[in-house]
């Protein structure tokens, strides 16, 4: 199958030009955006008030990390640069796979020397040499524009050895994904960039003692490096002046779905939904995904709630649904999503996200008994406590959340079933 894949594959120069045109439509840039740094003004800043004193900084920003999770990055940086060995690594995630989420690609495309200026940065702090950024598969249009904005900062005295002339040797190489969504999972991610298949490692240890090659590894969003070499440059201060006491700073979130202006916009943390959805030009919204499939389904009856690690957290995602949507049809597409992308490893997700797909089609296209419900529920559980990874612990949540929120849709498709009297309904089901 491999070889005919690899004869069939069609090389890079031939691949049409509209590929490659895609717009970054950037609606509503706020503070990181709207003051990206000059090439080096980071490190320079750094170097000038003391290596130890920026970590400070950043730890007084509150900058937490913006894949999702939000884990503090000072702590993150600060265990790293603590952990003993003779080498340290920097892997920027940039295998964006989250559905919905697009804003790394943007960021990549228009500010990737400042991601670059922010893993050097978090280098310089941690005592690493090396550094990867670890690339989508399907974000291959990039890799050259990024090729050269890396030489340009070695040219500049910004990478490579004895940086800004100071006793500081670091350097960046690209690594790509294959399209394999696991590989954005951090410990798969790591795996993959070991030139091994992309299954989880058991966490913790976690990357910061034994990442890359089991040395201290800070692995880090591509939004979370531009933001600490912003942080780098403005002071912590500047970061924390704009969102919420828990969540300091701005998100930049990709917005699409059901709006007259899908795109990406950045917004200080605390904003509520319904502003989002006023600026994108949503109207008659039935909900909003936010935080891709793993994350919350929100109704129209939730858009007071705010964009906070405290409230609503989310990579990047924000998919807006009017009312023609069907929500078992989204869930029907998240869970058929998970089912695709387990990545096989341990059988409560690769053979339950099977299960729960073919459970919920059933029910979805009309077959399903009220038992089938009830076993549908059993199955997420199952699925949700027994699963190796965060992929399998969150697959089931597009049912979960919907049949909390939602239970008369799923009732609703029950009663499309017809029998007869006397006709064997449990045994035409099996
Ligand atoms: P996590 O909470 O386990 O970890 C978050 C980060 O903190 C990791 O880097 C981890 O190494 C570190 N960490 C956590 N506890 C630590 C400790 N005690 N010591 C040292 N380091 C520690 O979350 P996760 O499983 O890495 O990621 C889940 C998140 O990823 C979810 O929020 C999900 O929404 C998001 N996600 C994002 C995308 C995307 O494309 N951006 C795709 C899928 C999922
Ligand atoms: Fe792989 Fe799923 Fe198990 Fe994670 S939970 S290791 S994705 S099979």
């Amino acid at each position: 199958d491999m070889a005919v894949l690899i004869e069939q594959a069609v090389p890079l120069s031939e691949w049409p030009a509209e590929f490659f045109q895609v717009s970054d439509n950037i609606q509503r840039p706020g503070l990181l955006l709207q003051q990206a740094i000059a090439p080096g003004s980071g490190l320079t800043r750094a170097l000038a008030r003391g290596l130890k004193e920026t970590l400070t900084e950043i730890e007084k920003s509150g900058l937490r990390g913006r894949g999702g999770a939000g884990f503090s990055t000072a702590m993150k940086w600060r265990f790293c640069a603590e952990a003993q060995s003779d080498r340290r690594y920097v892997v920027c995630n940039a295998d964006e796979g989250e559905p919905g989420t697009f804003k790394d690609r943007v960021l990549l495309n228009s500010y990737a020397d400042q991601v670059f200026e922010g893993m050097t940065l978090c280098a310089a702090l941690i005592g690493a040499e090396q550094g990867y950024l670890y690339l989508r598969g399907e974000y291959r249009h990039l890799e050259d524009k990024l090729q050269k904005i890396l030489q340009q900062r070695r040219d500049d005295g910004l990478l490579g050895q004895n940086i800004l002339g100071q006793e500081l040797n670091f350097d960046i190489e690209i690594c790509m994904g294959a399209g394999a969504y696991i590989c954005g999972e951090e410990s798969a991610l790591i795996e993959s960039l070991e030139g091994k298949c992309g299954i989880p490692r058991n966490r913790p240890p976690y990357p910061v003692t034994q990442g890359y090659l089991h040395k201290p590894t800070v692995v880090n969003n591509v939004e979370t490096f531009m933001a600490a070499a912003a942080i780098a440059v403005n002071g912590g201060d500047w970061f924390k002046g704009a969102g919420t006491e828990r969540s300091a700073g701005s998100k930049i979130l990709s917005i699409s779905g059901d709006c007259a202006k899908p795109g990406i916009y950045e917004y200080p943390f605390g904003v509520a939904i319904k502003q989002i959805l006023s600026d994108c030009g949503a109207v008659d919204v039935q909900g909003v995904q936010v935080g891709g499939p793993s994350g919350s389904f929100i109704s129209d009856q939730e858009l007071e709630r705010q964009l906070a690690f405290e409230d609503l957290a989310t990579g990047g995602s924000f998919i807006v649904f009017n009312n023609s949507r069907h929500v078992l049809d989204v869930v029907k597409n998240f869970t058929h999503f998970f089912a695709h992308e387990s990545c096989g490893f341990c059988t409560p997700c690769r053979v339950g996200t099977s299960l729960l797909k073919k459970q919920l089609d059933k029910i979805v296209d009309g077959h399903g008994s009220a038992g089938d419900v009830a076993a549908l529920e059993e199955l997420c559980q199952l699925v949700k406590n027994y699963s190796h990874c965060g992929l399998g612990q969150t697959a089931a949540n597009p049912v979960l959340t919907t049949l909390q929120r939602y239970p008369e849709l799923y009732q609703r498709q029950l009663k499309k079933i017809s029998y007869e009297p006397g006709f064997d309904l449990d045994g035409a089901l099996e």
